[in-house]
């Protein structure tokens, strides 16, 4: 177990078999409901607190906390139990409050625009390590409630299925946060889509799409050429039409690589049947992927054309980009095997690789 968040109800009743029948459903509502520490739940007996402080450890140590938007936006660098990093990040907005998660150290799908992808995966996080996040950005919220959450920090989600649908499973439930408010982002892992579309649980689905053109996307979002457009149509098709979900597109709009009219025909033609809304991203600057994102004129015409071709499209505000925090930022240099580097837990070389 890495974190006290990996216990399902039947575990923690387990553990506590000693202990009277009530007593597992107490402290799993304390962690959930209260959002408490085992030494904050004084309603339990000192000497089963400190057992449990004991047993039941926190995965996620504080290594550094930025804050950026007037306070509105914290992002947080936490060391795992084993070295890895892995960040999070609170937004706190007039009508809502979003926490941003990592599911994986690192990431597998080598985006080139990507931080977390330019620095390689380390590991899958367990349920606990991710639901965890939550319950941090939860309690500095407070005393606002965190009413969404989206699974576009490090990693790609559907990558580590079985643990992410767990960890919405306890959101929507012990935590209470409305299913219709918890987004995954996916990069189009097809499986993944096919079994997405068999749950009960109505998550919303965004797709990372960055192009409508197969060699395009190709070079930008690797996976593509495993799970080429159309096979991805045809799974989002079954997804919509089986769920009646909203299903988004996210593309970062690069100069000259995604942002040509070629690129507004293409989107529209893919986007329109699928009923998909299309969310532009300015693309933030990481280390290893030096071109330029599109003009902010250039964002506003891309966006007006599709809107006219009857394809829903927003721009994505953009949170924390000072601080490295916005999409396609988080990376970690204690992730990074490829280069040699101290690793030192403690340590608070916790930003993008040199050169941001
Ligand atoms: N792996 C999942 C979850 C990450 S979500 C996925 O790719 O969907 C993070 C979002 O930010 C993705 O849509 C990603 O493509 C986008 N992104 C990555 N790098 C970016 C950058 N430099 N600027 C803007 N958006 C970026």
């Amino acid at each position: 177990m890495q974190s006290r968040y990996d216990l399902e109800p039947d575990d923690l009743a387990a553990l506590l078999e000693d202990q009277p029948a009530y007593r597992s459903r107490q402290v799993f509502d304390g962690l959930h409901k209260g959002l408490r520490t085992p030494e904050e739940m004084t309603d339990l007996p000192a000497a089963l607190r400190g057992r449990l402080t004991e047993v039941l450890p926190s995965a996620l140590t504080e290594q550094t906390r930025s804050v950026s938007d007037d306070g509105e936006t914290i992002k947080w660098a936490f060391a795992l139990e084993d070295g890895a990093v892995i960040e999070t990040v609170l937004m706190a907005y007039r009508n809502r409050v979003t926490v941003c998660i990592s599911t994986q150290a690192g990431c597998a799908m080598a985006c080139s625009f990507c931080a977390t992808g330019q620095s390689g995966f380390r590991r899958h996080l367990s349920t606990g390590e991710i639901v965890e996040q939550v319950v941090l950005a939860a309690r500095a919220a407070l005393p606002r409630r965190v009413s969404n959450v989206v699974f576009m920090g490090m990693g790609e989600p559907l990558a580590n299925y079985d643990r992410v649908m767990a960890a919405v499973r306890r959101l929507n439930g012990p935590l209470g946060i409305s299913a219709r408010r918890l987004t995954v982002s996916t990069v189009g892992i097809v499986p993944g889509i096919r079994r997405l579309t068999a749950e009960a649980l109505p998550v919303s689905l965004a797709v990372s799409l960055h192009s409508a053109n197969d060699v395009r996307r190709d070079a930008l979002v690797p996976i593509n050429k495993r799970y080429p457009l159309g096979v991805l149509a045809d799974a989002l098709e079954e997804y919509v039409e089986t769920t009646h979900r909203r299903l988004s597109f996210e593309w970062a709009l690069i100069e000259g690589v995604n942002d040509t009219d070629t690129d507004i025909k293409e989107l529209a033609a893919y986007a329109r049947p699928l009923r998909a809304h299309v969310n532009v991203i300015p693309l933030n600057p990481t280390p290893g992927y030096l071109v330029r994102g599109s003009s902010s004129a250039r964002v506003r015409e891309f966006v007006d054309e599709l809107n006219e071709r009857g394809v829903t499209t927003t721009i994505r505000a953009t949170r924390g980009r000072e601080i490295d925090a916005a999409c396609g930022q988080l990376a970690s240099r204690a992730n990074v095997k490829v280069r040699s580097r101290s690793t030192d837990a403690g340590s608070d070389e916790v930003t993008a690789p040199e050169g941001s």
